[in-house]
């Protein structure tokens, strides 16, 4: 495995040159600095084609419905059938009976680059704690650290069997940084989109559309699992108004996001109070926004979200945590009511302490549960669906993945229904909310590929993973005064 891995490193190099050199837009191009070019893309392995065979089937396209017997028919990486028996002769057939077959989960926001700080935060503590912690250590992160990172971080998405996340990546600091964190979405085989922030929020660094443009031109036509997208992180004052030169900077983040035709997200919470207000007057407002966190919202407010058709992203176990920086609890019921269009997230795996997306709906169902105002329902249905398909289509991916229609990319997770902790499972959206833990999942296919059975990965070696991150997360430790 070794040997092969520093094969990989070696033709990697060479085609990053050769990335390097093929690209069409000369003018525009940010060098790419060397230790951007310091791994090279991992070559994923070949799709076959197969029959998941006797599963307990959710596909989460109302139309199909659930299937207690049923089989999945994958080729090309994509979904050719699902029925409750097909026969082809000369199909691979491979054992899901005694588990659920489902898509996989969609995380609608997570910030990989932050994924290796996990055991060295210390809740909200004003020095040690999440927000201050992860300043001090992204100002001294290198793109070798955001490679270790961001890689860390999917193979424990994976596990979770999340097949598909939004990575939100703020702390960009060059396009060797960039890069490194599209090298790791690549290399671990997700489905990804990849927001392309800066340093900070809110920030004094520049954004460099010059890389972001390099980025939707070069890298992503040849990378099909991957999506572009621009975070915007503008703060208001107190009265919710903006400073001129903040609304200056985010005017030119909007039309470049525009122009380019890019989805844009942005954080809600105590410092953008009354940005709503903003971007409503200057039609901001749409399905490309995504804006992460419900709380805090006026009832004005969330009409004009739902009604703009804004996409919401909710990180149910932070929003427990982080409720004083943001202006109460998740506002899901009120949401709900008006159909907004909502999926759910991690935020950050170090700052939840997991990225576990079963904790993830838990924590959304005991949140709502602990409310005594609201009539708005929450089933476990609901909460699989908020997990799979409406995350999505909160990030406009329903045309690819997020259920288990033909025609749509083969993204599927198995989850073992006679382990101890879930057996015996009579319904299996009770059984995923209540009970469902990510060692359950047994089998993680994205793309067509499956990359992790039996819980061991297939497509690289986990000990590396964990053992690079951890060399980075002790020299941060070390540099950015952690501990
Ligand atoms: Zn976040």
């Amino acid at each position: 495995m070794k040997n092969e891995m520093q094969r990989n490193r070696r033709s990697l190099l060479k085609a990053c040159g050769a990335v390097a050199g093929s690209m069409m837009v000369p003018a525009l191009l940010a060098p790419v600095s060397a230790a951007a070019q310091g791994h090279a893309w991992r070559a994923q392995p070949e799709r076959d084609e197969f029959i998941l065979r006797g599963g307990y089937v959710l596909t989460m396209d109302p139309a199909l419905g659930e299937f207690p017997v049923g089989d999945v028919h994958v080729r090309g990486g994509a979904i050719v059938a699902v029925a409750a028996r097909l026969d082809l002769p000369n199909v691979r057939i491979v054992d899901a009976s005694r588990t659920i077959v489902m898509p996989g989960f969609v995380d609608t926001h997570q910030h990989m680059w932050t994924s290796l700080l996990r055991g060295s935060l210390r809740g909200d503590d004003p020095t040690f704690g999440y927000f201050p912690s992860k300043a001090r250590a992204g100002a001294v992160m290198t793109p070798e650290d955001i490679y270790h990172s961001v890689r860390f971080g999917l193979a424990q998405n994976l596990m979770s069997g999340i097949t598909t996340v939004h990575d939100f990546c703020h702390n960009v600091r060059s396009p060797a940084h960039a890069q490194a964190d599209l090298q790791a979405l690549e290399d671990l085989g997700v489905r990804a989109r990849f927001s392309y922030g800066r340093f900070g929020e809110p920030s004094s660094q520049p954004m460099d559309w010059q890389d972001v443009e390099r980025v939707r031109q070069v890298i992503l036509p040849k990378r099909p699992r991957l999506t572009l997208g621009v975070v915007v992180a503008p703060v208001t004052q107190k009265d919710g108004s903006m400073r001129a030169s903040v609304l200056d900077d985010l005017s030119t983040s909007m039309a470049h996001a525009q122009a380019m035709q890019l989805p844009y997200t942005l954080h809600y919470g105590n410092q953008t109070h009354g940005i709503i207000d903003v971007m409503a007057r200057h039609r901001w407002l749409n399905s490309d926004l995504l804006l992460v966190h419900p709380q805090g919202f006026t009832a004005a407010e969330r009409q004009t979200l739902a009604a703009s058709n804004v996409r919401i992203s909710i990180a149910p176990a932070i929003e427990l945590q982080y409720s004083t920086v943001r202006s109460g609890y998740t506002q899901f019921a009120e949401m709900e009511a008006l159909h907004a269009q909502m999926g759910l997230s991690t935020d950050s795996s170090a700052a939840s302490a997991n990225a576990n997306f079963f904790n993830e709906m838990r924590a959304l169902l005991w949140a709502h549960k602990s409310r005594s105002d609201t009539n708005v329902k929450l089933s476990p249905r609901r909460l699989v669906e908020l997990a799979t398909i409406e995350g999505a289509r909160t990030l406009n991916l329903a045309d690819r993945t997020g259920s288990l229609s033909p025609g749509k990319r083969a993204d599927i997770v198995l989850v073992r229904m006679d382990d101890l902790d879930i057996a015996p499972v009579f319904d299996p959206f009770n059984s995923l909310v209540y009970s469902a833990q990510p060692e359950n999942v047994d089998t993680v296919i994205v793309d067509g590929r499956i990359l992790r059975q039996g819980g061991r990965f297939l497509t690289f070696d986990v000990g590396e993973v964990v053992r690079d991150a951890t060399r980075s997360a002790v020299r941060l430790r070390r540099e950015a005064g952690l501990a």
